[in-house]
């Protein structure tokens, strides 16, 4: 175990669920993406930050860098589970569907409360 190498392993484990590009004008949270990861938020920032207002906490870590031990974990966890119910936002529509059922009153994807967002 060299301690100095423990930062680059996690962030080297990370990128495992990190998307291959960033777009440095986006949140750059980390979507949980049903345990897929590799997905950046689609939010604007909020101004003076690198996070939208539903990301302010990172739940799950940011599109670069080391994500929290216990995600990682998370997300190792999924990638175990079959893939038979797998079910990806491939559009954006979809999304806006499960945002209506668990917020039917929201206008806009960023009305989504952190736990509210945690299950997208
Ligand atoms: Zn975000």
């Amino acid at each position: 175990m060299h301690s100095t190498t423990r930062n680059e392993d996690a962030a080297a484990a990370a990128l495992q669920f990190q998307p291959l590009t960033v777009d440095d004008t986006k949140c750059l949270a980390l979507m949980w993406n049903r345990g897929r990861g590799r997905q950046q938020c689609c939010l604007f920032p909020m101004s003076g930050g690198s996070l939208c207002k539903v990301h302010q906490r990172q739940p799950h870590g940011k599109v670069r860098g080391p994500i929290p031990a216990a995600k990682l974990s998370q997300f190792r966890k999924e990638l175990l589970k079959p893939e038979k119910d797998s079910k990806q936002w491939y559009a954006r529509y979809l999304m806006w569907g499960v945002a209506a059922q668990i917020a039917p009153d929201i206008t806009s994807l960023s009305g989504l409360t952190p736990e509210q967002y945690e299950v997208m």
